[in-house]
C-alpha cells in the first residue's frame, strides 16, 4: 500500500501498527517532510520504502502506484494545524486541495484508465471539524451532519472530502473516507495540544489556553484510529463515509488539568526526571499547573465538537480500546519523557 504523510504524526503511527499487523504487505511511504525537512520516524524499519516527494506530483504517484503494483492508498498527508491556517491559508488550499486532487487523478489513472480494474482502495483520512461546531446539548455529528467548516483547515478539508466523493461518484474510484476527532499519542510534533502541554511544562513554559478553555473535544487515541482505518481497508463500503472517535469529550481546561496532573505525578513515582527536566516545576515539587495562562481566544474558534460512531461500530465491529483519557495519556506521556531527543529537535528548531 501506499501511505502518504507517514514520516509524522497520526500516518507514522499507522505504518508501524500495519507493519505489525500485516507482516507481508509492501509499504511505501510518500511524504515531503515538511517542518522537520528530515527523516526521523520510520527510518531503521524494515520492509519499508520510503518516496521523498510531494503528493502535489501526479506523475510521481501515478509511476508509484503502477511500477509497484499497489492497489490500496491511504491518505493522510495534509496541513493540518489549525492555528497555521489562519496565519497561512494558501498551504492548506495547495496541499489539502489540489494535492488531494492530484492523487485522485493518479489513482484514476493507474487504477482505471490504464490499469487492469482489479479491487483497489483510495482511504482519505478527514476530519470532524467539516462538521462545524456545536452546541453544548446539540447531538454528536453523524456522517449525514451538513458540513459547515469554520477555519481555513476545515474548508480545505471539507473541499477535499467532496472531491474524494465526487471521484466516487462519477469515475468509480473505490474510495472510503474517515471523519475522525482529535488525536493524540507517539510521535505528533509538539505544536499540536498535548505535546506541546507536555513539553512545555517539561521546560517550564506557559500553558497557553485559548479563550475560557471550555472548548470541548473528542479525543481518540492513535492507536484506536489505526484499528479503525484497518477495519474500514478491511470491511468497509467503497464509496463510504465512516466517523471515527475515543468517547471521550473533555474540555481543553480538563485536558490541561490532566496532562499537569499527570506530569505531577511522574515526576513524583520517578526521582530521576527532576534530574533530566530541572527547569520543570515539578523537579522542584511545584505544581505544573502554576504554568496554565489564558490567552486570548482563537479567531472562530468552535466551540464543540463531538461525534457519533454508531455507524462503524454496528456496521464493522469498531470499538475504542483505549476509551479512557487517563489511561491514554499516561502512555503518551511515558513516551514524550522517554524520547526527549526526538522533540527536543522540534523544539530547537
Ligand atoms: P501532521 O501535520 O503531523 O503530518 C502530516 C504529514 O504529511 C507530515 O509527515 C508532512 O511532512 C506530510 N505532508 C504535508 N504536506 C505534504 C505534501 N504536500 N506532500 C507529501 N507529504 C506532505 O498531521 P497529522 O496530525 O498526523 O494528521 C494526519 C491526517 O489526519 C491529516 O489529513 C489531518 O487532516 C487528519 N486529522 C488529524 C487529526 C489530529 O488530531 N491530528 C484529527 C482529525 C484528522
Amino acid at each position: 500500500l501506499l501511505v502518504t504523510g507517514g514520516e509524522r504524526g497520526i500516518g507514522t503511527n499507522f505504518v508501524r501498527y500495519w507493519r505489525n499487523a500485516h507482516p507481508n504487505d509492501e509499504i511505501t511511504v510518500l511524504d515531503a517532510l515538511t517542518y522537520a525537512g528530515r527523516r526521523e520516524n520510520l527510518a531503521g524499519m524494515d520492509g519499508i520504502t520510503f518516496v521523498h516527494g510531494n503528493i502535489c506530483d501526479q506523475a510521481l504517484v501515478e509511476m508509484l502506484l503502477r511500477d509497484r503494483a499497489m492497489d490500496t492508498l491511504v491518505h493522510f498527508a495534509a496541513e493540518s494545524h489549525v492555528d497555521r491556517s489562519i496565519s497561512g491559508p494558501d498551504a492548506f488550499i495547495e496541499t489539502n486541495i489540489v494535492g488531494t486532487h492530484s492523487l485522485l487523478k493518479a489513482a484514476k489513472r493507474a487504477w482505471l484508465d490504464t490499469g487492469s480494474g482489479k479491487p483497489h482502495r483510495f482511504h482519505h483520512v478527514s476530519t470532524d471539524e467539516v462538521y462545524g461546531t456545536l452546541g453544548p446539548d446539540d447531538p454528536a455529528f453523524t456522517e449525514t451532519t451538513a458540513y459547515a467548516p469554520n477555519s481555513p483547515y476545515a474548508a480545505s478539508k471539507a473541499a477535499s472530502d467532496h472531491m474524494v466523493r465526487a471521484y466516487s461518484r462519477t469515475f468509480g474510484l473505490q474510495t472510503t473516507i474517515s471523519n475522525c476527532s482529535n488525536n493524540y499519542g507517539p510521535y505528533q510534533f509538539p505544536e499540536k495540544l498535548i505535546p506541546l502541554f507536555i513539553t512545555n511544562a517539561l521546560h517550564a513554559k506557559p500553558l497557553p489556553i485559548y479563550g475560557d478553555g471550555q472548548n470541548v473535544r473528542d479525543w481518540l487515541h492513535v492507536d484506536d484510529h489505526c484499528r479503525a482505518i484497518d477495519l474500514i481497508l478491511g470491511k468497509g463500503q467503497a464509496g463510504t463515509v465512516y466517523n471515527v472517535g475515543g468517547g471521550q469529550e473533555m474540555s481543553n481546561l480538563a485536558i490541561v488539568e490532566s496532562i499537569c496532573a499527570g506530569i505531577d505525578d511522574a515526576f513524583t513515582r520517578d526521582p530521576n526526571l527532576a534530574g533530566r527536566f530541572k527547569a520543570a516545576p515539578a523537579a522542584r515539587g511545584v505544581a505544573t499547573s502554576s504554568l496554565k495562562s489564558f490567552v486570548t481566544d482563537r479567531l472562530g474558534h468552535d466551540r464543540r465538537y463531538a461525534i457519533d460512531c454508531s455507524k462503524i461500530e454496528r456496521e464493522l465491529g469498531y470499538r475504542a480500546q483505549i476509551g479512557d483519557f487517563i489511561e491514554g495519556f499516561s502512555t503518551t506521556l511515558a513516551w514524550y519523557l522517554k524520547n526527549q531527543d526526538w522533540w527536543l529537535n522540534f523544539k530547537q528548531a
